[in-house]
């Protein structure tokens, strides 16, 4: 196992960035999809116009086909470069567990999602990570990442997908933050309780080139008590 020196961090998938870091760091989307839907759809209903079985039609799903694959060698270039430079750079990196089936049913997430690649982008995270010595770790949920503070621990409970800007409504933190790095800051806490927890399991080298999947702490109601001890 190659040892591997750098730092830990937390990184927020999104929607509409790739990916926000802990340390700050924003990876933009490049959005491939997005760009060529528009010419996507257009070579559909050339498709859908062409009579069955015409030499026609098998040229319009030909193209439609080439203009797919131009679609996915992008995405996967993207996906590949950021997924290196973390298992590269970093000693542990903790991502969320996305329900992305349960995300794909809300219909104006699921083109944003589809495009980013989130699935492609674990599976090519772990296994690159044991090629460079780093751990995974999979956080279990997604919301309480976003919703919880990374100051105090107070909970946003009316966190929608519309708010950008995390505020901490607790008087005696205030914080005010980007969502998706408050979410990031939240995940690289994680790692400090996974290995709290791998050891009383006796796992200890769970999250080396497969995912270790932790659960979030449970969240405490008292934040003033929370932000007093931080
Ligand atoms: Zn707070």
């Amino acid at each position: 196992m190659p040892v591997n020196n750098g730092p830990t961090v937390g990184v927020d998938l999104g929607v509409k960035t790739l990916a926000t870091l802990s340390d700050g760091i924003v990876i933009p989307n490049h959005r491939h999809l997005k760009r060529r839907l528009k010419k996507i759809k257009r070579l559909q209903r050339a498709v859908s116009r062409r009579k069955k079985g015409s030499q026609n039609r098998k040229k319009a799903v030909r193209t439609l086909g080439k203009e797919y694959r131009k679609v996915g060698n992008q995405r996967a270039n993207t996906v590949h470069q950021f997924t290196s430079r973390l298992a590269k750079t970093k000693s542990v990196v903790v991502i969320e567990d996305l329900n992305v089936s349960g995300m794909l049913k809300n219909h104006h997430l699921a083109q944003a999602i589809g495009d980013v690649g989130f699935g492609e982008f674990r599976r090519q995270l772990i296994y690159k990570a044991a090629w460079y010595g780093c751990r995974v770790i999979v956080a279990s949920r997604w919301e309480p990442s976003s919703k919880t503070c990374s100051g105090c621990g107070w909970v946003d409970e009316d966190l929608t997908l519309a708010d950008r800007v995390f505020r901490c409504e607790n008087p005696g933190c205030g914080l005010v933050m980007d969502r998706d790095l408050n979410a990031a800051i939240n995940l690289r806490k994680l790692a400090g309780s996974s290995s709290e927890s791998q050891n009383a399991c006796g796992e200890a080298s769970a999250g080396y080139g497969r995912e270790a999947v932790v659960k979030l702490a449970p969240v405490k109601q008292e934040p003033s008590t929370l932000c007093a001890s931080a």
